[in-house]
């Protein structure tokens, strides 16, 4: 990482210790994920599809974030199905494409999720010392994403594909050539490509 990109007091502590908490948190919360009858990775395909935007709520693209095999995720959402907490669908322009949603028990469940602890958490760093986390955290995703050869996934407002309409129309995608409202902005997208 180039010093310039480094904190004043970076060197009170090492790259490992870090990378150490890191991977202690993510073990510890994944561990905290075998609550209300469901396993980690099935909280991890509920959180996505809350998360997902219409170009992503695909099994393929759930696969793709968690970075699960295509069977795993095929067992998963049958099994987010049977219990009633995903919906599958076709999409209006392509049959063979399969759409996923969450049904209202799944938005209730969500409310119950292990993981919000920890974002209470996360809330309770403050401004300053939680943007700089978010920030540093995206750096290292995108970099080890790249390394991987992954979709780093993202929302529309860094991404080169954002337009605005024509005659105030509102934000455009040029990907799919659609409009873009509020709440799809804010949604996760495999598409997202950084502008630089
Ligand atoms: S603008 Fe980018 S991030 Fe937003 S929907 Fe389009 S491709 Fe995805």
């Amino acid at each position: 990482m180039a010093k310039k990109d480094r904190d004043d007091d970076s060197d009170e502590v090492s790259p490992a210790e870090t990378l150490a908490s890191l991977e202690r948190l993510a073990r510890l919360i994944r561990q905290a994920a075998h609550a209300e009858g469901l396993i980690p990775v099935q909280w991890e395909a509920l959180r996505y599809v809350a998360r997902a935007n219409r170009l992503s709520n695909s099994p393929g693209a759930l696969a793709r974030y968690i970075g699960a095999t295509k069977g795993t995720v095929s067992q998963t959402i049958g099994r987010l199905v049977k219990r009633g907490l995903l919906a599958k669908s076709e999409r209006p322009a392509d049959v063979r494409s399969i759409a996923l949603t969450l049904t209202e028990q799944a938005r209730a469940l969500l409310m119950k999720d292990p993981l919000l602890a920890v974002a209470g958490d996360v809330d309770e760093l403050g401004g300053k010392t939680h943007r700089r986390l978010s920030r540093g955290l995206n750096l290292l995703l995108a970099r080890e994403a790249l390394r991987q050869n992954q979709p780093l996934f993202g929302t529309c407002g860094d991404c080169r594909y954002l337009r605005e309409g024509n005659a105030g129309a509102g934000p455009v995608c040029m990907k799919d050539n659609a409009g873009l409202s509020a709440d799809e902005m804010a949604r996760l997208c495999i598409e997202h490509t950084p502008r630089n």
